[in-house]
């Protein structure tokens, strides 16, 4: 059995059992997918992308309010008077859509940019905000609501009772949540699992990291105000109590109970929580002979109890202890793959980057003094110094992460200033990371294919409708090879986290090569790696430059830097103080003596007649 299988059994189980289960079950479960198609949502939104929201229950009200106004004012029936009156609930559909869609986006492009505790306030004060408008406007019925919903209908097939419309209920779940896992398991789910934890190298990968933000954002209301309008539709009667800033909460718990990383956490979330409730309202007065709210005491506690046992939610743990009775899902194989449009490299010698005047203060810090450098195609340029010498400043630099206070940086000609590091990946410049950057939980295959992100097109409509998969098997398949040809193939399916730092480090050449860059920036790239990694390293560089990219790497390892570089620049105290060849730099007089008086990472193995002990790679 695999873990598929078990899905359909529960599915199937669920269908069999449906027209046996007593009405009032039947309701609750209807609930529970209700509850489980905002969870799902706030699983992609915070578990996925890393943003709280505590406002999602004002998304539901959007949903059911615009319903319920499109159903029953007189303004809008009037208006509607024409149509058929079983098109109403539809019209209410879209429009509860549209205005969530509007207001989502909007409130979405000012606050999703928030760092820390200041998006989740945010979500507060919407969530109060809004509440307390529609218990205050008088055309949707102030604190009494709306009345006298019609009840769905398809095709003249009544939708009215909960046993009935509670398997729609959960057929518009399921399809979500297949929608949802599709997106995530495609190009651009690879973007948004990096907007937690990766938005700079995601941004360097070419990923426009604010606008997913904000999609995310406006994806997770859209299911909201879904489940909003289909419940709307099922109490037939709309009133502001079901969405206070209470039940805003209670829908991010259910998300984090459940496994906020995990789209199944959602349902299971929601299933525990419905069903605790239930039955705490039941037991609680009896036992303890009194009436009143004290489940939501119990709740309070068995929620720090679950959080403490189980940080990261039910469904993992659930995951693990089935693992040893599942058999792993078969991998489908892999279509066949077309090779990826290919961008024309520049000519041998061509300049690909220039630096003129760089410089960068931070505060009273000149971390870059008027720094001037080329990167031409066909060579490798080493960049070495001493630590803190402004090396990691001038790859910012040079890369769009941080711009200069003055100078000038082009890329294949065109003036960057000012211009995110996406667009230096769409025009060529791939890096990788002095402190790695890979998405640790995800196989090497997919932080590889990352780096390709630029060259696919397809979108999320067409990734959650599954139309991106032959373009997906092309993007895998390119990731593949680069991860081959780094000499990583046998851990491609492996977790990042699981390799060495050495190798975490040729897992990022083997992202920035996923994007066919002409200019390769590489942060300390033998860091960590043994002799013969190093080798092989040198020879795959070698290999590049053979092949036409320009190279500039920072590295500390002088043998290995004075073995393979064309070009030498050395920086010490953000100031250029030499540059040459590998031979004119070491016999340099400026570069001996900064090293050699007190500057602590450079063993000058080729210097002729110098020896020094105790050199730190
Ligand atoms: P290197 O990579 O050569 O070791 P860095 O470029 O990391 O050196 O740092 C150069 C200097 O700039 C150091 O003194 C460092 O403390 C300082 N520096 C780097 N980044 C920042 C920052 N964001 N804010 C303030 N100072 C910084
Ligand atoms: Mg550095």
């Amino acid at each position: 059995m695999t873990r598929r299988h078990l899905t359909l059994a529960f599915i199937a189980a669920l269908a069999v059992a449906w027209p046996f289960l007593p009405d009032f079950t039947t309701t609750v479960f209807s609930y529970i997918a209700l509850y489980a198609m905002v969870a799902a949502g706030l699983v992609m939104l915070t578990g996925v992308g890393g943003m709280t929201s505590f406002g999602q229950a004002s998304f539901v009200a959007l949903g059911a309010y615009a319903t319920a106004w499109a159903c029953t004012s007189p303004t809008a029936t009037s208006a509607l008077a024409a149509l058929p009156p079983a098109l109403l609930p539809w019209l209410g559909l879209a429009l509860g859509l549209a205005i969530t869609f509007a207001l989502a986006w909007g409130l979405g492009a000012i606050t999703v940019k928030l760092s820390g505790h200041y998006l989740p306030l945010c979500t507060i004060a919407w969530g109060l905000g809004l509440y307390y408008l529609f218990g205050n406007l008088e055309f949707l019925g102030g604190q009494t609501g709306v009345r006298g919903l019609p009840a769905l209908d398809v095709f003249g097939f009544s939708l009215a009772s909960p046993r009935v419309l509670g398997p729609v209920i959960w057929a518009v779940l399921l399809l979500a949540l297949w929608a949802l896992h599709n997106l995530l398991d495609s190009r651009e789910g690879r973007a948004i699992r990096a907007l937690k934890s990766g938005q700079l190298m995601a941004e360097s990968m070419g990923v426009d990291t604010a606008r997913h933000r904000v999609k995310v954002f406006v994806l997770a209301a859209l299911l909201a105000a879904l489940s909003g309008w289909l419940y709307a539709h099922m109490q037939r009667f709309v009133n502001p109590t079901p969405f206070g800033l209470n039940i805003g909460i209670e829908y991010l718990f259910m998300a984090v109970v459940g496994g906020a990383g995990h789209l199944w956490g959602a349902v299971l979330g929601a299933t525990l929580i419905t069903l605790l409730k239930e039955q705490l309202q039941d037991w609680l007065p009896h036992l303890l002979g009194a009436s009143g709210n004290f489940e939501q005491i119990v709740f309070g506690l068995l929620m720090v109890l679950v959080l403490q046992r189980f940080a990261e939610g039910l469904w993992p743990t659930l995951a693990r202890w089935s693992a040893p009775f599942l058999r792993p899902g078969r991998r489908r194989s892999p279509r066949e793959a077309r090779p990826l449009p290919t961008r024309a490299l520049p000519a041998a010698g061509e300049l690909l980057l220039e630096a003129a005047g760089v410089t960068k203060r931070f505060g009273g810090l000149v971390a870059n003094s008027d720094v001037n450098m080329t990167l031409r195609a066909g060579e490798v340029h080493a960049l070495i110094g001493p630590n803190g010498a402004g090396k990691s400043t001038f790859f910012n630099m040079i890369s769009g992460v941080d711009d200069p206070t003055e100078g000038q940086v082009r890329l294949l000609g065109e003036p960057m200033n000012g211009r995110p590091s996406r667009d230096f990946a769409a025009r060529g410049l791939g890096r990788t990371f002095q402190h790695v950057r890979l998405l640790g939980e995800r196989s090497v295959l997919e932080n590889v294919a990352l780096g390709a992100h630029l060259r696919g097109r397809k979108g999320w409509l067409a990734a959650m409708l599954r139309l991106d998969r032959a373009e997906e098997a092309d993007l895998l398949a390119e990731a593949r090879r680069q991860i081959e040809r780094c000499g990583l193939g046998e851990f491609a399916d492996r977790p990042a986290a699981s390799l060495a730092l050495g190798q975490q480090r040729v897992v990022e050449i083997a992202r920035a090569l996923a994007g066919q860059p002409a200019a390769l920036l590489l942060d300390e790239p033998a860091a960590g790696l043994r002799h013969l990694e190093k080798q092989a390293l040198a020879r795959l560089l070698s290999q590049l430059r053979a092949e036409g990219l320009g190279i500039l790497v920072v590295e500390h390892d002088m043998e290995f830097v004075m073995n393979l570089a064309d070009r030498v620049t050395v920086l010490e105290f953000g100031c250029v103080i030499a540059e040459g060849t590998p031979d004119e730099v070491q016999r340099n007089p400026r570069v001996l003596d900064a090293y050699l008086g007190g500057g602590d990472d450079v063993a000058p193995a080729a210097v002729p007649g110098v020896v020094v002990a105790g050199a730190v790679a």
